[in-house]
């Protein structure tokens, strides 16, 4: 992938769902269609933190099937993670860990920075995703 697009509205749950979370980590599903090097997030689906954690999260297994299942009932898929962080919007060691097994893209929020930033593990590398808005697509629609 090269870029998300995910609608203000979107965005705007996923930053008061990290806020509300706090201190813990607050975690969500993303479904979507992913063409042409980019996600395009339809739903979000928020999850609570099975581990309760402030430095980890985990998502309930069976949520996170039925979420793909229904997602996949529609042509969609599991096109992102969110989660959010009280250090910087960047992968832990234990991100990166999970971005391997998990090689969606990987959107992190920062409650210090106040930032939403997207990941994908490519071959061995971390590459940054550049987050637009779905009325930037093509004109012509
Ligand atoms: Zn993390």
């Amino acid at each position: 992938m090269e870029k998300v697009e995910l609608s203000e509205e979107d965005e705007e749950l996923l930053r008061r769902e990290a806020r509300r979370a706090r201190p813990l980590e607050a975690c969500a599903l993303l479904t979507g269609k992913l063409e042409h090097g980019l996600a395009r997030v339809s739903r979000v689906h928020l999850a609570e933190n099975v581990e309760a954690s402030t430095v980890h999260f985990t998502v309930d297994p069976e949520l996170l099937l039925r979420v793909a299942m229904s997602a996949e009932g529609r042509g969609e898929e599991l096109a992102a993670i969110f989660h959010s962080h009280e250090g910087a919007a960047e992968p832990s060691e234990l991100d990166l860990r999970f971005m391997r097994l998990n090689p969606v893209v990987w959107l992190i929020f920062s409650n210090v920075e106040e930032r939403l930033a997207a990941y994908q593990l490519q071959g061995n590398s971390v590459r940054r995703l550049a987050i637009r808005r779905p009325h930037e697509a093509s004109p012509s629609g």
